[in-house]
């Protein structure tokens, strides 16, 4: 049939029995992937990314609900499936090659042929001469392009990605993010579709078509959007940023218009809105230590007496989480956003990703930046940043806006600032310059 669906996940809930306990992974979830798409699946921890990446490739039976593929329901184990974990298991014992024929081998593929595919798929992940290497020898970026080029050697109809560069570093992440993209696009691979989780909202807006975001208790979907940019994408361009905000958006639980919530740039009609005091190192223990409450959740002036803030302090803290996304607050409750969990459960880089991404929509930081581009060399003079802020800030003000501005863009990594002579400096992180 020629425009079924590839997959089309039914009505899917998945309940767990621990003891008496039930307990819902996911409700009532409805997805579909086409043909030709690729689809990235986004959320905080626990929200049943995998169980749902499981059950498409039928390793695992929903307790209601079907899984349809090519408009067949799936029983048992999809053929034309295959998934790939954050991290591979490769046989120590087996070298590169070896290592890719294995799943070939299991299929019954003769020899010859087994080791033309091999070879082949090594060069494309870029390991041509790391063929007879054992997996000891090779750091984590290379052991993860062997393990892509093992789950292609099958040549998957739909290719399952579980978190497949959280646990690289930046450089081999942002190099075998690449080796996809291409791979994908090239065409000439027989995969028809692509189903990835990632945690990484700039990720998903540089590669797939489509951004599915799910939320938890119970896990579900709440938002699709589409990325609808030809390649390659420009992470500086306009609508890049647009769509990385609508997506921010929905995983921040945004509910007030933007322009109230984050204010005007200086000088600009409406007044800007001044960054709270506070100091990045305290705001990231806050949100840790929410993330230990049960629900995410607390009531503002116990959490004071738990991380021991005075309560002036820790309502700018507050504000500063609610500024940002990563909270929410009602009736003296403070409550994670999913937002807020992804960037407690985060390492440092993805933190000063996420901080990055959220300071940037800031009028205060865009009117910055705006005036370093603007200035000699990128290099601004302290002074007249202060000269500038002070059309909206009295004085005092101005100068602690300005140390708020460079202690927080100093963190996302979006901008120095050097002491002794005084002068800001931008810079871009590994994220924001194109590939
Ligand atoms: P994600 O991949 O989004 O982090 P998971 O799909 O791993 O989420 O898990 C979703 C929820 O289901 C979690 O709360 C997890 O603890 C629970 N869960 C997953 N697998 C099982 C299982 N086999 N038994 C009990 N609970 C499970
Ligand atoms: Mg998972």
């Amino acid at each position: 049939m020629h425009n079924e669906a590839l997959v089309k996940v039914r009505g899917v809930t998945q309940r767990f029995h621990t003891g008496r306990k039930e307990f819902i992974a996911v409700r009532d979830i409805n997805l579909t992937v086409n043909d030709g798409e690729f689809v990235e699946l986004l959320g905080p921890s626990g929200c049943g990314k995998s169980t749902l990446l499981r059950i498409v490739t039928g390793l695992q039976k929903p307790s209601e609900g079907t899984v349809l593929y090519r408009g067949e329901p799936v029983v048992g184990v999809n053929p034309q499936a295959t998934i790939v974990f954050q991290t591979f298991a490769l046989f120590p014992w087996l070298t590169v090659q070896q290592n890719v024929e294995v799943a070939l081998k299991a299929r019954g593929v003769g020899a010859d042929d087994r080791a033309h595919r091999a070879l082949e798929l090594i060069d494309r992940v870029g390991l041509d001469g790391f063929e007879t290497a054992y997996p000891r020898e090779l750091s984590g970026g290379m052991r993860q392009k062997v393990g892509f080029a093992r789950a292609m050697a099958v040549e998957p109809e739909l290719l399952c990605l579980d978190e497949p560069f959280s646990a690289l570093d930046v450089l081999s992440a942002e190099s075998l993010r690449s080796e996809l993209l291409e791979l994908w696009q090239s065409g000439d691979i027989p995969t028809k579709a692509i189903l990835m989780v990632t945690h990484n909202i700039e990720e998903a807006v540089f590669m797939s078509d489509r951004i599915v975001v799910m939320d938890k208790n119970p896990g579900r979907v709440v938002a699709d959007v589409v990325v609808d940019m030809l390649h390659p994408r420009r992470r500086k361009s306009g609508k890049f940023a647009n769509i990385v905000d609508t997506v921010y958006a929905t995983l921040a639980g945004q509910t007030q218009p933007e322009h109230v919530e984050v204010g005007a740039a200086p000088g600009e009609p409406g007044g800007a809105r001044a960054l709270p005091d506070i100091a990045i190192g305290d705001l990231t223990g806050v949100l840790e230590r929410l993330h230990e409450m049960p629900g995410r959740s607390a009531d503002i002036f116990r959490l004071a007496e738990e991380v021991q803030a005075d309560s002036d302090n820790l309502l700018s803290l507050t504000e500063a989480a609610e500024l940002l996304g990563f909270a929410t607050l009602a009736e003296g409750d403070i409550t994670l956003t999913p937002l807020g969990e992804t960037f407690a459960e985060a390492r440092i880089l993805a933190r000063k990703e996420i901080f990055a991404s959220r300071i940037r929509r800031l009028p205060l930081f865009q009117w910055m930046l705006r005036m370093l581009d603007a200035a000699d060399n990128s290099l601004l003079e302290r002074n007249i940043a202060i000269t500038a802020l002070e059309l909206d800030f009295p004085p005092e003000e101005a100068e602690r806006q300005l140390d708020l501005i460079i202690e927080w863009g100093r963190y996302a990594e979006i901008l120095s600032y050097n002491d002794s002579s005084e002068l800001l400096e931008s810079e871009q992180t590994a994220m924001a310059k194109p590939v």
